[in-house]
């Protein structure tokens, strides 16, 4: 099995794992309580959160919140700011966020919110002229993500962040940093973005854990109103195992970032380079430099995405086409239509993306490979003339 859908979700490292199996097994205390037998689990809770804040570049632990996910991270930063803004009723956001961002804004829409959704470019690249067009004084909040799900390419979120600040103090900045946390270096003290979303799956941690990162000062709702667990912000028992999970993986993702900026790197490049080099309909679908180094997205003119992947899923390898929440449907990625992407790419558009624990020799086997799942899927379109123009016959 070669893997490389790692923007859909990651194996977890089995240094997690370790850290994580005495919280399931004997350390099952309740991190709240008094007795000697709750010391760990509370002392684990406080390690996660400073080894959370010390990935993100945080001023203080406390401007950590542990979450389920991504997902919960998100709503509770729209939503929260929101509630605590009322009087706002302008929120921008892009075209091109996952849909725990975009289909909140949505719901927003509907109860009466005016909502801006920039565009981008071909390459897939944000234009700030636009944001900086569309910023008002009554503009509660501004979602960016740091990089795309899906094509991996990088918004200049700093800059939009001092963008924002310098307009309105009190207009609010949520980023997702879901695909760009262990991918890029991320120093939140050194930037004016007050709220920041991760998800522990995403970078070798298990499925349900995630964590919002809030400025000191910026206030917010609950989503889960109940104890006073996570400073009054997210009410719930800790859990503990997950948590940890999620601290230990940010430990490593820091450790191994050099090796995803070089490495991961070269072989996402060796793979799409493989691929443009000897497909004939293959296109880029993006950007090629301003991305974070795991992703590559490739539209496959005249060819169903659906039947690329049953091929390359019988050969055990494992990519997408659109988002994993998408999936499974067969409307076209909101994304690639928000960069124009021509129809004739779009169904058969694919992504690849490769983590840590991708080998140069399963990169290897897909450059030998995909070319000959194309070859026989090019004979079987009902595009022939079209492909025979562009391969210049
Ligand atoms: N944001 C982005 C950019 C994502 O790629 C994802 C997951 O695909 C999420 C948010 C949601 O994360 P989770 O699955 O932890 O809810």
């Amino acid at each position: 099995m070669i893997y490389l859908d790692n923007n859909a979700t990651t194996k977890i490292d089995n240094m997690v794992l370790e850290e994580m199996l005495p919280f399931l097994k004997e350390e099952y205390a309740n991190a709240s309580s008094m007795y000697e037998f709750a010391r760990k689990p509370s002392e684990a809770l406080r390690t996660a959160r400073i080894q959370v804040r010390d990935f993100l570049g945080a001023r203080d632990d406390k401007e950590i919140i542990f979450t389920s996910c991504g997902s919960e991270s998100a709503n509770m930063a729209i939503k929260g700011v929101v509630n605590c803004n009322k009087e706002k009723r302008h929120l921008i956001t892009t075209k091109i966020e996952h849909p725990c961002v975009l289909n909140v804004y949505k719901e927003l829409e509907k109860q009466g919110y005016e909502v801006d959704y920039l565009g981008v470019n071909s390459d897939g690249e944000l234009q700030i002229d636009e944001l900086k067009e569309k910023l008002r004084k009554d503009t509660a909040l501004v979602s960016v993500m740091w990089a795309n799900n899906e094509t991996g390419v990088i918004n200049p979120v700093e800059e939009i962040a001092d963008i924002i600040k310098t307009r309105s103090a009190n207009t609010k900045f949520f980023v997702d940093g879901v695909q760009a946390a262990g991918k890029i270096p991320i120093n939140l003290k050194s930037t004016n973005i007050d709220l920041l979303g991760i998800s522990g799956h995403k970078i070798h941690a298990p499925k349900g854990v995630g964590a919002l990162y809030v400025k000191s000062g910026t206030r917010l709702t609950s989503l889960i109103n109940g104890g006073h667990q996570e400073f009054g912000l997210r009410a719930g028992t800790e859990n503990i195992p997950y948590i940890v999970g999620l601290g230990k993986a940010c430990e490593l993702a820091s450790d191994a970032l050099d090796f995803e900026l070089k490495e991961v790197k070269r072989l996402r490049d060796k793979l799409e380079q493989g691929i443009l080099k000897n497909v004939f309909n293959a296109r880029l679908n993006s950007s090629s430099l301003n991305r974070v180094p795991n992703t590559t997205n490739i539209g496959f003119q005249y060819v169903e995405g659906e039947l690329i992947l049953l091929h390359l899923s019988d050969l055990g390898i494992c990519a997408s086409s659109g988002s994993a929440c998408t999936s499974g449907s067969l409307e076209p990625s909101h994304v690639l239509r928000a960069m124009g992407v021509p129809f004739t790419a779009l169904h058969g558009s694919i992504r690849f993306s490769l983590s840590r624990f991708t080998t140069e020799s399963e990169i290897d086997f897909v450059i030998e490979n995909l070319p000959k799942v194309m070859d026989k899927l090019t004979k079987l379109s009902p595009y022939q003339n079209e492909l025979k123009n562009l391969k210049g016959d």
